[in-house]
């Protein structure tokens, strides 16, 4: 995506510039089955962009790619999107949830009050979704909290059948049901914070951030007060156990090009 505004968004640049936020998705393989982190965009977006409606286009300035798409770099890396058995979304906005239709048959794991709003949306809710999107009619699979605990937080583990450790987290805030999704990789945890917050410094203590990206957090989001209070949880979890667990957002560019890196 390609916002003008590279000034109060990046911090750097010129102030009608164009400048870039990503899409982070991540792709685990589990023995003969994958596990894929929130879609971005799929191939319906890039046929038909007019889907993510105008006031979103004028906003974030997608550039739908199709090599882009999660199902085409699976297909790149000599995998089978039909191996993609769960997809778990952080939440159902335009940018997470474009690729569902490329997975219609997986299981689609996401915090029960998301799906909830995302099909009777408020009306101050209902541009961000795009049923669309859905209208395939995934197999939801929708997840109360219950008492899991991960590193303090609330959160649901997904999949026991995988020795894949993984666990659902809500961090309620940009949108009603937002969750992040925590992954016991060979390195650690890989804490997915999705749209909990949009700049790497967002988790840093003290925090920053541009304030051009403040204002886009606060006029994307659903509940400022449940943001706020969500970001200085992760400062908390990012200072105590920063050795043990890694974060990262959906959007930062710099966060996907440092994981891109070898
Ligand atoms: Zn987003």
């Amino acid at each position: 995506m390609c916002p003008r505004g590279a000034r109060m968004l990046a911090g750097h640049g010129g102030w009608v510039a164009p400048t870039r936020l990503v899409a982070h998705c991540l792709l685990i393989e589990e023995g003969s089955e994958l596990v894929l982190v929130d879609t971005g965009f799929g191939i319906q977006d890039v046929a038909n962009p007019k889907r993510l409606g105008q006031p979103f286009r004028a906003l974030v300035q997608p550039r739908c790619q199709i090599g882009e798409t999660a199902i085409r770099q699976i297909e790149a890396l000599g995998l089978s999107p039909a191996d993609v058995r769960h997809v778990l979304v952080t939440h159902l906005d335009a940018d997470h949830a474009g690729g569902l239709g490329d997975f219609p048959d997986a299981d689609v794991h996401l915090f029960a009050p998301e799906l909830a709003t995302a099909q009777e949306p408020p009306l101050r809710e209902r541009r961000r979704y795009v049923s669309a999107q859905w209208s395939h009619g995934p197999k939801w699979v929708r997840h109360e909290v219950g008492g899991d605990r991960w590193f303090g937080f609330e959160s649901v583990q997904l999949l026991p059948h995988l020795d894949a450790e993984i666990a659902l987290v809500p961090l309620v805030g940009h949108s009603t049901g937002h969750a992040g999704v925590a992954v016991r990789t060979g390195d650690g945890w890989l804490l997915h914070c999705g749209d909990a917050y949009f700049h790497r410094g967002v988790v840093d203590t003290p925090p920053t951030c541009p304030w051009g990206l403040r204002v886009f957090e606060g006029i994307t989001g659903h509940d400022a007060k449940a943001r706020h209070h969500n970001q200085e949880r992760l400062r908390e979890l990012a200072r105590e156990h920063g050795s043990e667990v890694r974060l990262i957002c959906s959007h930062d560019p710099e966060l996907f090009d440092r994981a891109e890196r070898p």
